[in-house]
């Protein structure tokens, strides 16, 4: 009865992933198919505990899971699965309006965190694809001294689909474009740095950049114009303290302005407890680039690369800190070496 109630009309045409169809003709109805509706839902936890999208194409893939065509994954075929309102209860048109209620396979909490989650993942991509990365301008190559930027190099799986690896490699300038075609894998990078900013410069304290507005001295002459017009007439010291505060004004009125200046101020917090709120790889980057820090980078090479065993070159991944910025006085103090780079 309540299952004729929910179901007032016919379900028409291919049943979305994590469903069959069931019922007659005409009286059409999706169900969830019970091997895929569990999928759905272990993808889903796995998700929101922060596997990414293309993580779990591997796992639905080496579960022996195929797509809805019977297929293998890929990332824009699992997000749109993820994001296809069907999961939560609703068979819906193209502008969003419900044409079908079937049973959910996730619960309304999980789906709209679920829609949470994609959008922030969603959006934090977005950003980064700006030309924000964290290391941008922050990365310099250890070759050639040439910036790096992020690179997405595709690569073509033998079933012919795709996927993204990500490099800072190095571009030179406009006039100089880069020859040495230097790239370091951009996950390593960074988790190189985190790690570095996470205990390396951790304990260190943080300052940070004030501005002190000027003043042309204008409290002080309101000051002494209060004093004035406070004087008692029958003080018999008047005239001098008139005289005396009047002289007073005039001096400070006769005063250079002050102007506004910057000062380096302690925040109270350490820099890691800082690292630690930063969210976006812009605001990382940003910070990274107020300690004025330089991140040379060269990716090693087997000498012989016919011979894995080899003694190869090392990686390179030095940390520099400019001790003109001032942000990182004691670190650099507490160096054994005076150069200011560790690696
Ligand atoms: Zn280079």
């Amino acid at each position: 009865m309540q299952e004729h109630l929910r179901n007032t009309k016919s379900f028409v045409g291919r049943p979305p992933f994590g469903y069959v169809i069931a019922g007659e003709a005409k009286a059409k109805i999706l169900v969830p198919d019970p091997v895929q509706a569990d999928a759905i839902c272990t993808v889903v936890a796995l998700y929101l505990t922060g596997k990414s999208l293309r993580w779990l194409c591997a796992y639905l893939d080496a579960e022996g899971i195929p797509t809805r065509r019977g297929g293998s994954w890929v990332p824009k075929t699992l997000s749109e699965v993820l994001r296809n309102p069907v999961l939560a209860g609703r068979q819906v048109n193209g502008k969003g309006r419900t044409l079908l209620k079937v049973p959910p396979i996730l619960d309304q909490d999980t789906w709209r965190k679920l829609q949470a989650e994609m959008d922030r993942k969603a959006s934090k991509k977005g950003v980064a694809q700006a030309g924000t990365a964290m290391l941008g301008g922050v990365a310099v190559c250890a070759k050639c001294g040439g910036p790096m930027y992020r690179l997405n190099a595709y690569n073509t799986r033998k079933d012919g689909t795709k996927i993204d690896l990500f490099y800072m490699r190095c571009w030179g300038t406009s006039t100089e474009p880069s020859r040495c075609k230097n790239m370091y894998p951009l996950e390593e990078l960074e988790a190189r740095v985190e790690r570095f900013m996470t205990t390396t410069l951790a304990r260190w304290p943080r300052y940070e950049m004030v501005t002190v507005p000027g003043h042309g001295h204008e409290e002080e002459i309101y000051e002494v114009e209060r004093d004035l017009r406070e004087l008692d007439f029958d003080d018999p010291d008047f005239t001098a303290k008139q005289v005396a505060l009047l002289a007073e004004r005039a001096r400070l009125r006769a005063l250079p302005s002050v102007p506004a200046f910057s000062e380096r101020r302690a925040t109270g917090d350490t820099i890691g407890e800082h690292w630690a709120t930063l969210k976006t790889d812009a605001e990382k980057r940003e910070f990274l680039q107020l300690l004025g820090m330089v991140i040379r980078v060269r990716r090693g090479k087997p000498r012989d690369e016919a011979d894995p065993f080899s003694e190869g070159i090392p990686d390179i991944v030095s940390f520099e800190t400019s001790t003109a910025s001032g942000f990182l006085d004691e670190f650099l103090r507490d160096l054994p070496q005076e150069q200011g780079a560790v690696s």
